[in-house]
């Protein structure tokens, strides 16, 4: 006869949370556990947390940060440095930047590289009337190839191009340097000529 399964709903949070980046099996059945029956106030609010993250967050119109309004907190801050651009992959890249503390800065998310974004990036850039643009690229083929398509696409524009240099082995992305080697590399940029 088979065993009928009475904790299908428990069983669904622990393949929820297995399927989770750097959370494995052992991992989930605690956090599941713990949740469910040693703490489910903290469960209440997780779950309450994760609805209004997944509903209420969305790309910055103006940069693709993170945010919960038009504009990110970084694009609306007036103490920030209105003179250097960051380009960097991903919007995780920023929050791992701003955790170094080094930039103080704007910052422009690529996420892939099309027509669209090059408009928005020009947007930006005459809008805030930037001065430098930092590449915060993973050293790869594929960056080398965006970084010249960009430059070539702007050099009418008379900026100063710049891309974050040591600390950063090639092939490794920014959320796995550590805070010094970040901070230096930004500190350190090398000026890109053309
Ligand atoms: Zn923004």
């Amino acid at each position: 006869m088979k065993h009928k399964n009475d904790l299908e709903k428990f069983n669904n949070l622990i393949e929820s949370f297995s399927n989770l980046p750097t959370i494995g099996k052992k991992t989930a059945i605690r956090l599941a556990y713990y949740i469910c029956i040693n703490n489910q106030l903290e469960g209440m609010k997780l779950a309450h947390n994760i609805e209004n993250a997944l509903r209420f967050i969305k790309p910055c119109q103006q940069c693709g940060s993170l945010s919960e309004n038009e504009l990110c907190g970084i694009c609306t801050d007036e103490e920030r440095n209105k003179d250097t651009l960051c380009i960097v992959e991903t919007p995780k890249d920023i929050l791992i930047i701003e955790e170094s503390k080094s930039y103080q800065g704007l910052y422009f998310v690529l996420d892939g590289l099309d027509n669209e974004k090059i408009l928005k990036l020009e947007e930006m850039i005459l809008k805030q009337n930037s001065k430098e643009l930092i590449f915060a690229l993973p050293h790869s083929i594929n960056s080398d190839a965006t970084i010249f398509f960009i430059e070539d696409k702007f050099k009418k524009l008379n900026l100063k191009f710049s891309k974050i240099a040591q600390g950063i082995p090639s092939g490794v992305n920014l959320e796995n340097v550590d805070t010094i080697s970040l901070n230096k590399a930004i500190q350190y940029r090398t000026k890109i000529e053309i």
